[in-house]
């Protein structure tokens, strides 16, 4: 799939709800964002590596995303597709210790390096493609900050965004370090 990147205005744009039942086109845009991701993740791929993806950065102003997260560091894997999802609660700051990318984010982008400050635990409420229902779930850490790096992607927000310019490395009062 062709990724949408800086400088496209679109990557800045908010994403609108998906209508049920979804079409044909719809699906298969949802088995592409699927498909790529997973790509990424194999061995000897050319494609850029990466843990999620949403509709808006193949180009579809829809509200959805993928989450692939591999086993890592005391993480189960997780893949879940969100629909129309809702963040419903938010706890105590975190982020992670050596910063974010994101496949919309070019390297030649500057000024990307940096604690990206988040929320440590998030509940997250939507339509589960693979379940096929309404699903809440609570997710804490690393699974944590990659819904919320997904969920920017809805409102037109990127992880750049959210990196202090000035004080790039320098925590917060309270915040975690993953
Ligand atoms: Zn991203």
């Amino acid at each position: 799939m062709n990724l949408t990147m800086l400088p496209d205005k679109k990557v800045r744009t908010k994403s609108k709800n998906l209508d049920f039942p979804l079409s044909k086109e719809k699906i298969d845009l949802i088995n592409g964002m699927i498909n790529h991701i997973d790509d990424s993740q194999k061995p000897g791929t050319t494609l850029r590596p990466g843990v999620g993806i949403a509709a808006v950065q193949v180009g579809h102003l829809d509200r959805m995303f993928y989450i692939s997260a591999p086993e890592s560091d005391g993480y189960p894997e997780w893949k879940e597709f969100f629909i129309n999802p809702v963040i419903t609660k938010k706890s105590s700051k975190a982020a992670l210790r050596d910063g974010e990318g994101c496949l919309s984010v070019g390297t030649e982008i500057p000024l990307q390096d940096g604690l990206v400050h988040r929320y440590m635990e998030v509940t997250i409420k939507g339509y589960s493609y693979f379940q096929g229902k309404e699903i809440t779930v609570t997710r804490k850490g690393y699974h944590a900050i990659i819904i919320q790096h997904e969920y920017d992607h809805l409102e037109g927000k990127l992880f750049i965004d959210r990196i202090d310019k000035f004080n790039k490395w320098k925590q917060l009062n309270d915040e975690v370090l993953l």
